[in-house]
């Protein structure tokens, strides 16, 4: 896996939202190797920094698409919805600064 922030030079959409990245706007886009072949994937800084939390895998695997769904799932029961936001604002700073994997600090 093989993460990189990129300047949009077109329009992209989110893997996980959907949302459009237009040019010149920052997104992730990851190459994921699967069964010999290489998939791409292209993230809004936001999901990518969401599906780092940790709130969003199910059983050790994060789905793409349901990303927002898992997450709201995870938290239904608990408090730790301030948590989350506080780890987003890091979070998605960090990544506009370059710094696509996180020095770890698990959000519960
Ligand atoms: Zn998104």
């Amino acid at each position: 896996m093989n993460a990189a922030l990129i300047a949009a030079r077109k329009t992209h959409r989110c893997c996980e939202c959907r949302s459009q990245i237009d040019p010149g706007t920052c997104y992730v886009r990851e190459a994921v190797k699967s069964d010999g072949t290489v998939d791409t994937n292209k993230f809004c800084v936001r999901c990518y920094a969401l599906m780092q939390s940790g709130e969003a895998d199910v059983d050790g695997c994060i789905f793409i698409g349901d990303v927002r769904n898992n997450v709201r799932e995870s938290l239904r029961n608990t408090n730790g919805w301030k948590k989350l936001l506080a780890f987003m604002r890091k979070r998605v700073a960090g990544i506009r600064a370059g710094q696509l994997r996180p020095p770890y600090e698990s959000v519960s």
